[in-house]
């Protein structure tokens, strides 16, 4: 890293990443800041787009937020911030519109202009198309090595703040290619294709792979589309209001306070607010369209269910897709012209980034970071500032760790922690290294 720049400015806090996480967290700094603080905060925000984007290749249009627009970037931590969705309705003229709609839950499309409009509003404190590639410890801060397009650039911070999301999960062994995916680059790639495919394999039960269902069917109006999956039918997702309250504030500490095997239970028990389920809604809309087909004659919509991909051999023009019914083993080739993969994503690996600095972290028996009630990682003396984690705690925190619904809050627990330790700094935990 010798041909790094060096940037002598040591921030107070060094975000890396700014997808929602990371935005809320900034405002919440912001809102510190303007309100005549005399401890203002220092905060620069690194973010390897090359402009701000929130899932773009799956704003499908039409797919709707799973969470309400109340659980924006700031109300649950200030209904009276001016970052909220609604007050950028008013901004957009569109307030009273959007009230007669009567929706909790907008669209995609909508929320992502939402977002980029509060980003918009932060644009001193990011820098785009600045991808971190290393943090290192040095004494007093850490330097933070960043790609700028072709050069780095090494920046300084006393604390640094991971958000740096989810990334695709696929099966062992897939193969992506030209005509095979994961959905999360499906509307990125939606527009390479050169003539509409005659038959599509969409595999995964989740609401991804049943909004990819839907749009492939939808769209190409020839095409056969074919759900592959192992449940025997989608699985509505449970957002009922008692069950709900797995994403409260208040079930942080509740899980944070739990032993690890009350915790196991009570991710097993809620998983299905938010893996492997689908809106009822679209449920319902693709079985009433499979069901009209069935009425026609002609069904272009097949739902393989209970059923394995025993074999894909990705093509240039496609895959040659092969299917087991589990019921009875029997088996069937799919000629696909296009396979998207909607097989989940995964919290990205915060390790490679720590890198050197893994080794002054504390780890639990299963590999994962020990992570503080404030979402500090837990590390040794040594270390010259804080570690935050946005995202990738969902083993001491719960469900909402990689969600939007809890943003808010969390952004305005950070904040407070790193403004409490400045006043008192508390240093890290003796831990003995290996
Ligand atoms: C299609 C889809 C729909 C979803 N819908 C909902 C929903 O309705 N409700 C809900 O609660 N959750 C939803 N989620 C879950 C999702 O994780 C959250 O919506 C949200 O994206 C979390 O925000 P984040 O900032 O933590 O992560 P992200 O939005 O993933 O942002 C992380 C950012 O970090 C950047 N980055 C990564 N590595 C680096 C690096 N080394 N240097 C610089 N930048 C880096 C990435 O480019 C990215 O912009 C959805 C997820 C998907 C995939």
């Amino acid at each position: 890293m010798s041909a790094a720049l060096n940037q002598e400015k040591v921030h107070d806090v060094l975000g890396i990443g700014f997808g929602p996480s990371n935005l809320a967290l900034a405002i919440a700094l912001e809102e510190h800041n303007r309100n005549g603080a005399d401890d203002p905060v220092d905060a620069i925000f690194f973010e390897r787009q090359a402009s701000f984007g929130w899932h773009r290749g799956m704003l499908i249009d039409g797919t709707t937020m799973q969470v309400s627009f109340l659980k924006d970037l700031v109300t649950t931590r200030n209904p009276a911030s001016d970052f909220s969705f609604l007050s950028y309705l008013h901004d957009k003229d569109r307030l009273t519109d959007f009230i007669n709609h009567k929706t909790m839950f907008p669209t995609r499309v909508e929320y992502h202009d939402y977002l980029e409009w509060a980003a918009g509003r932060l644009a001193d404190v990011v820098r785009y198309d600045s991808e971190v590639v290393e943090v290192q410890p040095v004494e007093g801060h850490f330097e933070v090595v960043v790609r700028h397009g072709g050069r780095l650039a090494v920046h300084k911070a006393r604390n640094v703040v991971l958000a740096v999301g989810l990334e695709a999960s696929l099966p062992e062994d897939a193969e992506l290619g030209e005509r095979v995916w994961h959905n999360l680059d499906l509307m990125h790639r939606i527009p390479e294709l050169t003539e509409a495919p005659k038959r599509c394999v969409v595999v995964g039960a989740g609401q991804s792979a049943a909004e990819v269902t839907d749009y492939l069917h939808r769209t190409f109006a020839d095409a056969e589309v074919c759900a592959v999956f192992g449940r025997y039918g989608y699985s509505p997702a449970d957002d009922s209001p008692f069950a709900n309250r797995i994403f409260d504030p208040r079930a942080v500490d509740d899980f944070y306070a739990s032993s690890p095997e009350v915790r196991g239970k009570l991710m097993e028990y809620h998983r299905n607010t938010n893996y492997s389920v689908v809106d009822l809604e679209l449920i319902e809309e693709l079985y009433a369209r499979s069901y009209q087909e069935k009425v026609r004659g002609h069904e272009r919509l097949r739902i393989l269910n209970a059923t394995r991909l025993v074999d894909v051999e990705t093509r240039p023009a496609g895959a040659e897709v092969t299917v087991e019914f589990e019921p009875t083993g029997e088996r069937s080739v799919l000629d696909a012209d296009l396979l998207v993969y909607a097989t989940g994503c995964r919290p990205r690996d915060p390790y490679a980034l720590l890198g050197e600095l893994a080794r002054y972290c504390a780890w639990d028996e299963q590999g994962t970071l020990q992570v503080e009630r404030d979402y500090r990682v837990r590390t040794t003396e040594e270390l010259p500032g804080a570690i935050y984690l946005q995202g990738g705690t969902e083993h001491t925190h719960g469900i909402t760790s990689s969600l939007l619904s809890n943003g808010a809050v969390r952004a305005g627990e950070i904040r407070d922690s790193l403004l409490a330790r400045r006043k008192a700094p508390t240093r890290g935990y003796a831990l003995s290294r290996s």
